[in-house]
C-alpha cells in the first residue's frame, strides 16, 4: 500500500511527495483509514513510529475537504503535548505536510513571552500545537477558546501523566464540544491513562505497533 491510494486530499499528497515520503509505516497504514472515516483513534506507539503523521495526515484531509474560518480567538483543531520540544517538533510536521493549504497555525508553550502567542491566535487559527498548562493561561485571559473546536488530538499521554498535567488535561478536555473527532495517542497503557481514553474517545479503534 502507498499514501496514494489512502484517499487523502491532493494538497497532503503532493507535500508527501515532496518530502520522499511513499509507504506509510505500520501505525499510520492502520490509524489513517479509520480516522478518514470519522472513528476516534486510540494508538499505542512509541516517538520513531511515523505517528505524528499517523494523526496529523487525517486531521489535514479533514481540515482541507471541508474549508472553514476559525471564530476570532477560536480554533479548528488542537494537538496537546506534554514537552515544548515535541510541540515544536508536531508543529514543524504539520506545516510541512500541510504546506500547500494556506494552514493558520499557532505553537503554544510555556517560558517564553506570551504576547506573541496572543498575537498568533487573535484571529482564529485552523490548528493549535500547545503544551497544556500555556494553553490554559490563553484560555484564561480570554485569548482562546475551544467552543468551535472539531478535532482533539492528545499525544503522549503518559508523559502528560509522568509530568503531572492530568488537572490540566482534565480542564481542557471539560471545554471541549462533546461533538468532536478525537484522536489518543501513548507509548504504554496503564490503567490511569486507559480509564482518560475511555472519557476522552467515543467508540475508538484501536492501533497498536
Ligand atoms: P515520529 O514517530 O512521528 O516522530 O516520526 C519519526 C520520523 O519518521 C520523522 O522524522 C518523520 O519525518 C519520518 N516519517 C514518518 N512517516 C514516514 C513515512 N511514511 N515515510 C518516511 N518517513 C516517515
Amino acid at each position: 500500500t502507498d499514501f496514494t491510494s489512502l484517499g487523502l486530499a491532493a494538497p497532503i499528497l503532493r507535500a508527501l511527495e515532496e518530502e520522499g515520503y511513499t509507504t506509510p509505516t505500520p501505525i499510520q497504514a492502520q490509524a489513517i483509514p479509520s480516522a478518514l472515516e470519522g472513528r476516534d483513534v486510540l494508538g499505542i506507539a512509541q516517538t520513531g513510529t511515523g505517528k505524528t503523521a499517523a494523526f496529523s495526515l487525517p486531521l489535514l484531509h479533514r481540515l482541507a475537504a471541508d474549508k472553514r474560518r476559525a471564530q476570532p480567538t477560536g480554533c479548528r483543531a488542537l494537538i496537546l503535548s506534554p514537552t515544548r520540544e515535541l510541540a515544536s517538533q508536531i508543529h514543524d510536521s504539520i506545516k510541512s505536510y500541510g504546506r500547500h493549504m494556506g494552514l493558520r497555525t499557532a505553537l503554544i508553550f510555556g517560558g517564553v513571552p506570551e504576547n506573541p502567542q496572543k498575537r498568533a491566535l487573535a484571529n482564529g487559527v485552523d490548528i493549535i500545537v500547545a503544551t497544556p498548562g500555556r494553553l490554559l493561561d490563553h484560555i484564561g485571559t480570554r485569548h482562546c477558546r475551544l467552543d468551535g473546536l472539531e478535532a482533539f488530538i492528545l499525544d503522549e499521554a503518559d508523559q502528560m501523566l509522568d509530568r503531572g498535567f492530568w488537572p490540566a488535561i482534565r480542564r481542557i478536555s471539560a471545554m471541549l464540544p462533546k461533538q468532536r473527532h478525537t484522536m489518543f495517542f501513548s507509548a504504554t497503557m496503564p490503567e490511569a491513562i486507559a480509564s482518560l481514553a475511555k472519557d476522552l474517545l467515543r467508540e475508538p479503534v484501536k492501533v497498536e505497533v
